[in-house]
């Protein structure tokens, strides 16, 4: 498992890319020192309980005593339980893996239900490498490049160097020799190599050729800067998540399944491989985990088996947060005849920290909404806020955000610099709420069904 060290610093995931747009003005959950939720901080706004609440639960994650438990957050739709979620996240720091699933995601024909949660598991566990950045400088006595078969491209060679306190013999891969050629490295030469990235610099020759005992070079973890003063280097740092590794090793897909996001089922072996190989490494004091957060939207549509799965999945050491949000109350468990609150298992419910969101007050909507335009960057009169916030209140926060999008291309195609009622009543009669597409339906119906 020699490709287990993943060499990517940032993996695209094109549902996570959109799911986080809505909520890019949540930069935590806006909470004082003593843990009180500020009237507007952080992109937040209102929603004093459950913030409160979430901040409770944000000091015992970061306390690490949540370990097996989970948080449900309960209320009507749009009252912010992602942007909660989001902020406990974003409050955890930006290292720390989110990932925002909705529980009919899980369901698809591509792979199983068990498969898709524990990708969603492991997408939120971050694996934190401390990258090797061993520098070793000395005098290149013997170079030996091998090429075990012929038209694989593979190469494997062996370099002696003396330095000043020893004479070693290192294995070199690829990227060495690839760096050692390219440098037209020879004997006699005094070198730099980088372990971690693979890296060889070529900074001289050596005048141990004309006096002996004279060998520049010093030893290990040690860098020449350009004044020649000697540095020591910090170790890199870098957070993927276990997910990650495990496409990366998963050699069914290969590495370009990374980019085309159709990455199907990962072999149960390749994930035992790779937790063995991060305990190992954890051992050793190169890698830590970071737990992470799972968001799970919608959860009253997981069904019976996904419920015992996550009850399981719980129990692991490596769990991330799991936060799940619904705005059902009691309804039938999916896949079994009971009914239950929430839909959740008595089980699984015996674990969780209930937090419930409450509808949002006119003022508050008005201030989300104010929060939204600054962070699309959308200037809007006064009254036409007023009109969005009225909005807001009689259909619903959401679809007052998706209007400050549309009636700003609006107001640029029109060459205004400022959003004005005109252009909200404009897209207000372009795209309809959820109410008055009903309501177009059913009239429909009784004219032409019935
Ligand atoms: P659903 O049940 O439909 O999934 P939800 O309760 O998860 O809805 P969100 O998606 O969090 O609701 O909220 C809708 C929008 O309003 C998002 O863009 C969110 O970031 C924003 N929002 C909600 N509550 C707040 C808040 N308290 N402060 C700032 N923004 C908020």
């Amino acid at each position: 498992m020699s490709s287990i060290v993943p060499k990517i610093s940032e993996v695209k995931d094109l549902t996570r890319i959109e799911r986080i747009g809505a909520h890019s003005h949540i930069r935590g959950l806006g909470l004082d020192d003593s843990f009180e939720p500020r009237e507007v901080s952080q992109g937040m706004v209102g929603q004093v309980n459950a913030r409160k609440a979430a901040g409770l639960i944000l000091q015992m994650i970061k306390e690490g005593k949540i370990a097996g438990r989970a948080v449900l957050i309960g209320g009507e739709p749009g009252t912010g339980k992602t942007a909660i979620a989001m902020g406990i996240a974003q409050s955890l720091g930006s290292n720390t893996p989110f990932t925002a699933i909705a529980a009919s995601e899980i369901f698809s024909l591509e792979m199983s239900k068990t498969e898709a949660l524990t990708q969603a598991f492991r997408k939120s566990i971050g694996v934190k490498i401390k990258e090797e950045t061993e520098i070793i400088q000395g005098e290149v006595v013997e170079i030996q490049i091998d090429r075990p078969a012929t038209g694989s491209g593979v190469k494997v060679g062996k370099l002696t160097l003396k330095t000043t306190s020893m004479d070693a013999i290192y294995d070199l891969g690829s990227k060495m020799i690839d760096s050692l050629t390219k440098e037209k490295v020879q004997n006699g030469d005094i070198i730099k190599i980088d372990k971690g990235t693979g890296k060889i610099t070529k900074l001289g020759r050596s005048i141990s050729r004309v006096r002996d005992n004279d060998i520049t070079g010093s030893k290990v973890n040690f860098i020449e800067c350009p004044s020649g003063e000697i540095q020591q280097r910090k170790p890199e740092v870098h957070t993927v998540s276990l997910h990650e590794i495990d496409v990366i090793n998963s050699r069914a897909q290969g590495f370009f399944a990374l980019f085309a996001g159709d990455i199907g089922e990962i072999k149960a072996e390749v994930r035992e491989q790779i937790n063995h190989k991060v305990a190992e490494w954890k051992e050793e004091g190169k890698a830590e985990i970071v737990p992470g957060v799972l968001f799970i939207d919608e959860v009253h549509m997981l069904d019976i088996e996904c419920f015992s799965f996550l009850n399981r999945a719980l129990e692991d050491e490596m769990a991330p947060i799991l936060i799940m949000a619904t705005n059902r109350g009691n309804t039938t468990i999916r896949g079994t005849d009971y009914k239950a609150p929430h839909g959740i298992p008595l089980d699984l419910l015996d674990r969780l920290l209930i937090i419930s969101t409450t509808p949002y007050t006119e003022k508050d909507i008005q201030k989300i909404l104010k929060i939204r335009c600054e962070e699309e960057d959308v200037d809007i009169k006064e009254d036409a806020l007023a009109l969005l916030t009225k909005i807001g209140v009689e259909t619903s926060l959401r679809y007052s955000i998706h209007l400050i999008t549309s009636a700003s291309l609006v107001c640029v195609k029109r060459k205004g610099t400022e959003v004005s009622v005109e252009d909200i009543k404009k897209v207000y009669d372009l795209f309809v709420d959820v109410k008055r597409s009903v309501k177009y339906l059913k009239d429909y119906q009784d004219e032409f069904l019935h």
